[in-house]
């Protein structure tokens, strides 16, 4: 048998060192849960990062898997299969967006949708139409394109040059915005609610002057929905939360309940620039990812998961607000529904470390906000048990003023 040590150790040998895990091995998950090697149990507040909104091995999903993967896993998209284009349908009667592309992660989408906008960019102002605006603080993803729009040093340092024409705006500045956008921009991008960035959201007034620019320009106003996205927020779409309507979104986190998926929709004005040949992948929307996300959207559907969203998110904040009040360490609460994060004053990660001694998971982000992207199926009684475990650790009591 691996222990833990044995497990570690392997990998520290072996695996190209990108990440810096916690120090646990996780087999298996259950709803809500998650269990050791050694069979502890923790309650999951990350979610996989925003991945399982199902929790751990929901029946219907673990069914839709079976089933699929005993009849045919990949085809080609030299073929047709029967899962793409009904979920390509949903996804756009969901969204109000006219038409899909399937990738198999996030940054994917980005890329692609970047590349789509460039597109239709030359389409309507020729090859001077070609710069991004993006925000500072953002993340999009890895790759070369994704990490261009990528609004944080950190990330960027030590991979230039990456793409030159991108213009970073702060986020929820108006003047810097008018100021960047011009008739030789092809895009606007950026999260509704920055995820890895601190949950911190756009308001909906510096969405709508995107909005607007956008459409005096012919700018793709692309979001970024691959983090608060598909129910986070307690609507299928973060933007339908906001009231501000993008031409290309881009999706993927919880959309297949786990297997690699993503994808972006865009609006039949853009959708055209594209031709066969342009653009493509190997994996991306397979039988067995697109039977899954079906499966995925019908649960969220008829399990009223987003209704629980809205009412579990109003409890987790007002829990989280509770805590701001009583403890000195916390200084403030951001986000809605089941993305949210809560403003340290003290770094974060040791907070998360001993809370995966008792049992609990949390995520840290931008060193100092514990983030929660808990599943959808959370109820009252788990957020109950995730604050006493938060209230425990945070310490001091604030003093009176
Ligand atoms: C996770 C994430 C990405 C990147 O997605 P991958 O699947 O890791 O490639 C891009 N944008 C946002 C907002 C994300 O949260």
């Amino acid at each position: 048998m691996n222990t833990f040590e044995q497990i570690a150790e392997r990998e520290r040998q072996y695996l190209l060192q990108t990440y810096n895990r916690y120090p646990v091995v996780l087999t298996r998950g259950k709803g809500v849960f998650l269990y050791d090697i050694d069979e502890k149990r923790y309650l999951d507040f990350v979610s996989g990062l925003g991945v399982n909104a199902l929790g751990h091995a929901h029946p219907r999903i673990v069914k839709a898997i079976r089933e699929q993967a005993a009849k045919l896993v990949h085809v080609s998209n030299l073929y047709y299969h029967e899962y793409q284009g009904p979920l390509a349908e949903k996804l756009c009667r969901l969204s109000g967006l006219n038409r899909a592309f399937f990738s198999n992660s996030g940054t994917e989408a980005i890329e692609g949708s970047i590349k789509l906008a460039r597109l239709a960019g030359h389409r309507a102002g020729g090859e001077a139409k070609s710069r991004l605006v993006a925000l500072e603080g953002s993340y999009h993803g890895r790759t070369f394109g994704a990490l261009s729009l990528t609004g944080q040093d950190k990330h960027r340092k030590g991979f230039e040059p990456l793409l030159e024409d991108v213009t970073f705006v702060k986020q929820n500045d108006l003047d810097g915005l008018r100021a960047a956008v011009n008739d030789n921009t092809c895009a606007i991008v950026l999260e509704p609610i920055f995820g890895e960035g601190g949950i911190y959201e756009c308001s909906v007034k510096f969405l709508q002057e995107c909005r607007t620019l956008a459409d005096r320009h012919k700018v793709a106003l692309i979001f970024d929905e691959i983090q608060c996205g598909l129910g986070r927020t307690g609507t299928i779409f973060a933007f339908q939360s906001f009231g501000v309507t993008p031409d290309i979104v881009a999706i993927a986190k919880p959309i297949a309940a786990g297997l690699p998926l993503g994808a972006f929709i865009a609006k039949e004005e853009f959708a055209t620039a594209i031709s066969p040949g342009q653009h493509g992948t190997t994996f991306g929307g397979g039988p067995l990812a697109c039977r899954v996300a079906l499966e995925f959207l019908a649960i969220v559907e008829e399990e009223k998961l987003l209704e629980n969203v809205n009412k579990v998110g109003a409890y987790l904040q007002q829990e989280l607000k509770g805590l701001v009040e009583k403890k000195a360490a916390a200084i403030g609460v951001r986000g809605r529904g089941f993305i949210q994060g809560i403003q340290l004053e003290i770094p974060a990660r040791p907070i998360v470390d001993a809370a995966l001694a008792e049992g609990v998971l949390f995520n840290s982000t931008q060193d100092t906000v514990v983030r929660f992207l808990p599943p959808f199926l959370m109820e009252e009684k788990h957020i109950d048990k995730g604050i006493r475990v938060l209230k425990k650790l945070l310490g001091k009591k604030r003093k009176a003023a």
